[in-house]
C-alpha cells in the first residue's frame, strides 16, 4: 500500500483527541511537540502537524491526503474536500451573541448592525439566507471584546459553555452552525485501501466508545423480562451459575441511555451488575 499523509492540529482543542484516536486505531508513532511530521511505524501513514486553519486547503490541494479538522474551518475556508467520517469530538456551536441589554430581539433587527467575527464567510452565508444585511467586521481573535470596546453591536463566535460570553456582558442570540471534528480526504481518496482501512478502524473505535460490556446475574424466573430490556450486538449470552436458579447474562449496551437501562434491569431483578469498557467492536 502506498504511504499517505494525514494532517492533524499541531496544538489546540483538537490535537489531543486526534492523536488519541489514531493511537486507539493501533497506529504507533512518536508525538514530539517540536516535529512537524512523524512516521507511523506499523501503518503506511505519515502525520503532519499543522495549524487547523491550514488543514482543509492542504487536503484540497493534495499536500495531505487526509485531515482531521472542525467542520467550522472546512466551511469557512470553502474547501473542496470529501467527508470520510464524523468523529464525534470537538463539538461546538458558532453563535451570534449580543450585549445583555441589546435592543435586538429578532434576526431582522441585525439589519445594518456591525458584527465582529473570525468566521466572515459562514456568517455572511447565514445572514444572506436570512435576508439580513449587516456590516461584518473580520477580526482574528478575542472577538468577544468587540461590543465592550464599541467595535461592534454583536459578535459571531464559537460558544461551548457560554462562560466567556457572560463574563463579557454578552448573551447567545442565534445559532449559526454546529460543528464537530471530521476526517476529511482529498476528492477521490476514499477508495484508497489505506483510507478504507483507517476508516474501518475509526468506526470500530467510535462504536466501542458508545458501548459498555455488561454482566448481570439474573434469577431464571425473570430471564425473559430481562432479555427484553437487552438488545445486544446480536443476542446476549446466557451462562449457567453455580446457583441453579440463577444465570449470568453477558451483553453490550449503549452508553447513551445507560443509566436508564441499568435502573430498569435492577427493577426487573438483575443483581451484581458489572460494567466494563469496550475497546473495539469489529462488525
Ligand atoms: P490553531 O492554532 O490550530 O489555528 P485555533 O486557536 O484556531 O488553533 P482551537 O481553539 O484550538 O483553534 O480550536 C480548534 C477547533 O476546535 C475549532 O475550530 C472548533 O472546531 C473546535 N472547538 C470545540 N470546542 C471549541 C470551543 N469551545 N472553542 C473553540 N473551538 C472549539
Ligand atoms: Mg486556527
Amino acid at each position: 500500500m502506498k504511504t499517505l499523509k494525514i494532517a492533524i492540529q499541531k496544538s489546540g482543542r483538537l490535537n489531543e483527541k486526534s492523536v488519541q484516536l489514531l493511537k486507539s486505531c493501533g497506529l504507533s508513532f512518536e508525538n514530539y511537540k517540536s516535529s512537524l511530521i512523524t512516521t507511523v511505524a506499523n501503518f503506511p501513514l505519515e502525520i503532519l502537524f499543522l495549524r487547523d486553519d491550514d488543514i482543509p486547503e492542504y487536503v484540497q490541494d493534495g499536500i495531505a491526503d487526509m485531515g482531521i479538522v472542525g467542520e467550522n474551518v472546512i466551511a469557512e475556508t470553502r474547501s473542496d474536500v470529501a467527508y470520510i467520517q464524523r468523529l464525534g469530538f470537538g463539538r461546538c456551536t458558532l453563535k451570534i451573541a449580543i450585549p445583555t441589554h441589546s435592543p435586538v430581539t429578532q434576526l431582522a433587527d441585525l439589519e445594518g448592525k456591525s458584527i465582529a467575527t473570525s468566521y466572515p464567510v459562514i456568517l455572511k452565508n447565514f445572514l444572506d439566507n436570512q435576508g439580513v444585511q449587516a456590516d461584518i467586521r473580520t477580526i482574528s481573535g478575542s472577538v468577544e471584546i468587540g461590543p465592550g470596546l464599541g467595535l461592534s453591536d454583536a459578535i459571531c463566535d464559537i460558544v461551548s459553555t457560554g462562560g466567556t460570553l457572560r463574563s463579557n456582558g454578552l448573551k447567545p442570540f442565534a445559532d449559526v452552525m454546529s460543528s464537530e471534528a471530521i476526517l476529511i480526504g482529498k476528492q477521490g481518496i476514499a477508495e484508497d485501501p489505506v483510507v478504507a482501512e483507517l476508516k474501518q478502524r475509526i468506526q470500530s473505535v467510535l462504536l466501542a466508545e458508545e458501548t459498555k460490556y455488561v454482566v448481570l446475574n439474573v434469577p431464571k424466573a425473570n430471564l425473559d423480562t430481562i432479555l427484553e430490556l437487552l438488545p445486544g450486538v446480536k443476542s446476549p449470552s446466557v451462562m449457567p451459575l453455580a446457583e441453579p436458579d440463577w444465570v449470568a447474562v453477558h451483553t453490550v449496551i449503549d452508553e447513551q441511555d445507560f443509566w436508564e437501562r441499568i435502573n430498569k434491569l435492577k427493577a426487573a431483578g438483575a443483581q451484581g451488575i458489572v460494567v466494563m469498557p469496550v475497546e473495539k467492536i469489529i462488525m
